[in-house]
Parts: C-alpha cells; structure tokens; sequence
C-alpha cells in the first residue's frame, strides 16, 4: 500500500519510513512533485494536522495523511506547543528555537514536557486522528546530534539519553511519531480488512 504524507519535512518521511512494516510505501509531497506550501493556521495540534491533510486531498483528490507535532513543557504552560516550528519567530531554526526554550527554561526545577504527534488521515472525504505522546524532560543544555528540532534538550522518560543521543531505531523505542503511527497501522489494517470482506 502506498501512502501519500502531506509534508515536505525530511525528517518525519525517514521517520515514519523507517517504522512502516513490508508492503507499505510513503511518498512526501517532494516525491509526488507538489511544491507548494500547505496551510497551517489553526491553533491547536489536531486542527493543524487535519487542515494540512484536507488541503492536499482537496486540492489532488487523492488519499493522504499528514501529522503535526508540538512540544509541550509544563512550566511554559504547554508551549511551543502548536507553535513549536516557529516559536523563535516565522524564519527560524532548530537551534533558534532550541535556545529559545533553554532561556525561558533558565532556573526552572520543573523539567517535564511531553510531544505530542497527531496524524490525520483523510480519504473519500472522510478524517481519522491518531495521537501518540511522549513523556519526558528538558535539558538545561543541548546533548547530541541525530534526530532533528527540539531532539537535542529532550530526554523521553526511563532513558537517560537525549533523542539526539540515540540512533533512529532507539528512538522509535520511545517516539510519540512511531505511537502515532502504529495506532494509524491498525486502523488501517482494519479498515481494509472490512473492504475485503465486503461482498
Ligand atoms: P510541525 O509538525 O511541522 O509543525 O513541526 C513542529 C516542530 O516541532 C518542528 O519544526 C520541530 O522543530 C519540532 N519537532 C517535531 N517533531 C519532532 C521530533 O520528533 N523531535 C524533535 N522536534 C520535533
């Protein structure tokens, strides 16, 4: 089965490529050759989410799935959050948004934060959401260099290893994507087992 990702982050296809199961392909929005960009002005994590995967299934008719995902840290009152790709601002970086974190974290005892992926899928006009979380801390400092964005300050729960200190298929171990994905493989498992069994 051939999965169509409403994204143009490299980072998430490798992800989500590298927990698929045999007989499942992903294409991104590079590989299908659409160039634009997709919307993302809702302000919650779900709203994001659907609205980049309705946008591509309108726009080419075709099956797809997009995912967003947000850090929450509790002293910060759950931000980044939705806003966690441009949370030092439209243009910036990784490291941009990671020291900006670092700062607004300085002297705070109370480290926990979580991500949360939310994966909507959209096909014949109709949405599903997956959610997969993952429970861990802040750093006060950025360790290792895998991984991508916040990746660096953020140690998952019973690890003492920033994601950024792990290979891929450790982090898979612990990873809110990989959660997110596996419930959507089960739907989709499901899904298509009804098709087939439909006179
Ligand atoms: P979005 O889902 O494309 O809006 O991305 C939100 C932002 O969260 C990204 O730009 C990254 O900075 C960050 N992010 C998303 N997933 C991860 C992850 O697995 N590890 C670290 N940072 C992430």
């Amino acid at each position: 089965m051939n999965l169509i990702f409403a994204t143009s982050n490299a980072h998430k296809v490798i992800e989500i490529a590298s927990v698929l199961p045999e007989g499942y392909t992903v294409q991104s929005l590079k590989d299908i050759g659409f160039t634009e960009e997709l919307p993302e002005t809702q302000d919650t994590i779900e709203g994001n989410s659907l609205q980049k995967a309705e946008y591509l299934a309108d726009k080419l008719g075709v099956t797809c799935f997009a995912e967003d995902t947000g850090l929450e840290i509790e002293a910060l009152d759950g931000r980044p959050g939705v806003y966690s790709a441009r949370y030092a601002g439209p243009e910036a970086t990784y490291s941009d948004n990671v020291n900006k974190v670092l700062g607004a974290m300085q002297g705070q005892p109370d480290r926990k934060a979580r991500f949360k992926t939310v994966i909507t899928y959209f096909s014949e006009g109709k949405n599903v959401q997956f959610t997969g979380l993952c429970e861990g801390t802040i750093l006060t400092e950025p360790r290792g260099t895998e991984g991508f964005g916040y990746d660096p300050i953020f140690v998952p729960d019973g690890c003492n290893l920033s994601f950024a200190e792990m290979r891929l298929d450790i982090k898979n171990q612990y990873s809110h994507r990989k959660k997110a994905v596996e419930a959507f493989l089960v739907y989709l498992k499901n899904s298509l087992g009804q098709h087939i069994s439909k006179p």
